[in-house]
């Protein structure tokens, strides 16, 4: 990995500050810390527009109180250059600039915290760095209070995000613990709500999973301008009152700013946080969100809710992400710039594709003769990988699976096994339970899979953020590499900077996934709007194993039973694209290579899973989408839309050529029965480098 680290111009300000600020290295982005009547504060603005409100920084630890009386006693600029690379998630290759703040501040106890801000010209990171404390040299300090502690707890944070009023929300609720099937939440499994207002309770009254987007109003610009305000269909969550497309392309509209706001860096070394509800007052100008810690419930009860560290220690950083676009959003690297790798991989990991049975043949596929079906069938289609689902240990038995191992790599193909996390933290019954638990289980299961040539696994049915969790799932990620296995995750956490920190981790499930499709009509339907959600969200700050390009027709095994796919064959090719996770499953029946036209099988025989570059084009959430996405020189352009109408789009795709021919695989209706068919024709760009492409209702295109 080559990295150039940098840190110049560091000006020493100890003059006793109450107002210091930070500006991107385009000087657009500012943030500004004040710490008025002892209450600290960050406010954010970009271009002069405020995105957050004075927001209160703050936390509570045992050993002392940093919510109030605290002062600025210095702070210290810098900035910081450095490029790293990725293997496994939007991009390959990235470079940063930042400019950094560290402020010093002191409670009334004269004991010291520090927030450290690293500012790009669109995404705001922030923690808490907390330093061992100097033994107070006061006589009048009581002798406990002048004890220097080497370790601390903390039991809650003030951190806050005040959005100005009128702000439009695309959040996902945090769920009650225990709930849900076998007791297994929360898992990161609810729906996204699109085009909602802040001022109301969340779902289940536990307020928002992390990440968090915004879209605030535009002001008013000109003394006789309208404000524009998008919201206008706001307090509904019905599609079809709100504005038409025509709305999001007028100019007013760029006034709006979006803003996604998300955590990285969680570790063994802290708890994993979301968004509160919203609170109409904060104590400052503005209501807002503040940062949640997990609830008593989460692991079956067990473990503290709080957060433990040593001392010296920081926080998990806060990320703050923003644009006038949702270009910003889209590409953002913050997730992955200010976290480190805590370990090196101990082999050069492959990407990939994976064929995965369960998700329409279900439990019952779970048996050698069905297995043999999904691995032929990855070879068939030259994938790299195929995942065995939970109860591979009773229904085909260890020493049979060593042979299906053996069966697999003949064909070219590596088997991922299935493995519940539990444990005592919920109720889920599949097995192989109790491997994944202990270092000592893991540890004999790992050596087990290495000697039979498994090359990962996918760990399912977590229990929830407490700091207890984070820790298995570090330790599960850290064992795995030294047996060479990459690790999928399921029924769990969002991944908090994960593909940086550790280098074998590849995907999580942390969304309400393709298996919702397969169990209900009301979820095939909304599978357009999810994922036309995901790239400006969930899936902008870390990889999703969304499980699977479904090309069934029904959600069966025989392929007219049950409920239908919602959405056309294009559409679904489309998503091995807007979907990105290194490791990607492409739920691929054996029925298809007999059914499936020839072009769409070819298609799906050579699609990328690794990516050099991603480029937002289009979309707003839960609408349409439309993204480039770079493997090596070949660039894929792909589009989903979720609306009820078709639409047409003059993309700009000025990474080929002006005046080029291109590929061009899309729907096409049939005039006469309104039948909607797969195409693969021709598309030129013009002399500009646009061309315009027309989307399906549930449709999608990819361009190569
Ligand atoms: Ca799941």
């Amino acid at each position: 990995m080559k990295k150039i680290l940098m840190l110049m111009a560091v000006i020493p300000f100890f003059a006793a500050a109450k107002e210091v600020r930070v500006a991107s290295p385009n000087g657009q982005l500012t943030v500004t810390v004040n710490d008025e009547g002892g209450q600290l504060t960050y406010a954010v603005a970009l271009d002069g527009q405020s995105v957050l409100l004075p927001s209160a920084l703050g936390f509570k630890a045992d050993f002392g109180d940093f919510t109030k009386g605290m002062t600025i006693i210095g702070s210290e600029q810098g900035q910081q250059k450095d490029s790293y690379t990725m293997r496994q998630v939007k991009q390959s290759h990235i470079s940063y600039e930042a400019n950094t703040l560290m402020v010093t501040i002191e409670n009334q106890k004269k004991q010291r915290m520090q927030v450290e801000f690293f500012v790009k010209n669109n995404d705001v990171a922030f923690r808490y760095v907390i330093p061992r404390q100097v033994k107070a040299p006061f006589a009048m300090m009581a002798a406990s209070e002048a004890k220097n502690p080497k370790c601390a707890v903390i039991e809650f944070e003030t951190t806050s995000f005040s959005l100005p009023d009128g702000t439009t929300t695309f959040v996902c609720p945090q769920i009650d613990p225990l709930k849900g099937w076998e007791r297994t939440k929360p898992s990161y499994e609810e729906e996204y709500v699109a085009n909602d207002v802040m001022n109301k309770p969340s779902k289940f009254g536990q307020g928002y999973t992390f990440p968090c987007l915004f879209k605030i109003s535009g002001e008013r610009r000109e003394e006789s301008g309208e404000r524009a305000d998008f919201t206008t269909g706001g307090t509904s969550k019905d599609e079809s009152i709100l504005s038409p497309l025509s709305t999001l392309h007028s100019p007013l509209i760029l006034e709006g700013l979006w803003v996604l706001i998300s955590e990285t860096g969680v570790s063994s070394q802290y708890c994993a946080s979301h968004l509160s509800d919203y609170h109409a007052s904060l104590g400052g100008e503005g209501g807002g969100y503040t940062i949640a810690f997990p609830q008593q419930g989460e692991n079956n009860g067990f473990g503290s809710t709080t957060a433990a560290m040593q001392l010296p220690g920081a926080t998990p950083w806060r990320t703050i992400t923003v644009g006038s676009s949702l270009k910003p959003l889209v590409e953002t690297t913050i997730p992955y710039d200010v976290v480190k790798p805590l370990y090196a991989a101990s082999e050069d990991y492959k990407a990939g594709r994976y064929t995965w049975s369960w998700l329409i043949w279900q439990d019952y596929s779970i048996n050698w003769n069905d297995q043999v079906k999904f691995i032929d069938l990855a070879g068939e289609m030259g994938y790299e990988y195929c995942l065995v689902d939970g109860c591979w240990d009773t229904e085909i038995g260890r020493d049979r699976m060593a042979e299906l191992s053996k069966y697999a790599q003949s064909k070219g193909v590596l088997l991922l096994l299935w493995y519940n996390s539990n444990g005592s933290w919920n109720d889920a019954p599949q097995t192989p339970r109790g491997c994944m638990d202990t270092h000592i289980a893991r540890d004999r299961e790992m050596a087990w899979m290495k000697r039979i040539g498994v090359k990962g696994i996918k760990v399912d049915f977590f229990a929830g953020d407490k700091q207890e969790t984070m820790r298995l799932y570090e330790d599960i990620l850290f064992d795995a590499n030294r047996y060479g296995l990459q690790v999928i995750f399921h029924g769990c956490t969002l991944p908090r900077g994960w593909e940086r920190m550790y280098p074998n981790f590849v995907s999580s499930e942390a969304v309400l996934a393709s298996e919702n499709v397969y169990f209900s009509d009301y979820h095939a339907r909304q599978e357009p709007f999810q994922l036309t959600m995901h790239p400006f969200c969930r899936n902008a700050v870390a990889t999703m194993d969304w499980g699977g390009v479904i090309m069934n027709k029904y959600l069966s095994k025989d392929n007219k039973s049950r409920h239908q796919r919602r959405t056309t064959d294009a559409f679904e090719l489309a998503t091995a694209f807007t979907n990105q996770a290194a490791v990607q499953c492409v739920a691929i029946q054996p029925n298809n290579l007999t059914d499936l036209p020839a072009e769409e099988l070819n298609f799906l025989r050579q699609l990328p899973t690794t990516w050099d570059e991603t480029r937002f084009i289009d979309g707003y959430p839960g609408k349409y989408v439309v993204l480039a996405r770079r493997h090596g020189s070949q660039w894929y352009v792909a589009g989903l839309n979720a609306l009820k109408e078709a639409l047409t789009l003059s993309l700009s795709l000025d990474m080929f050529p002006a005046k080029t021919t291109l590929k061009l695989l899309t729907d096409q209706k049939n005039k006469k029965d309104g039948d909607i068919q797969t195409t693969l024709t021709e598309l030129k760009t013009d002399k500009r480098g646009q061309a315009k492409v027309t989307l399906q209702p549930n449709g999608g295109f990819v361009i190569f």
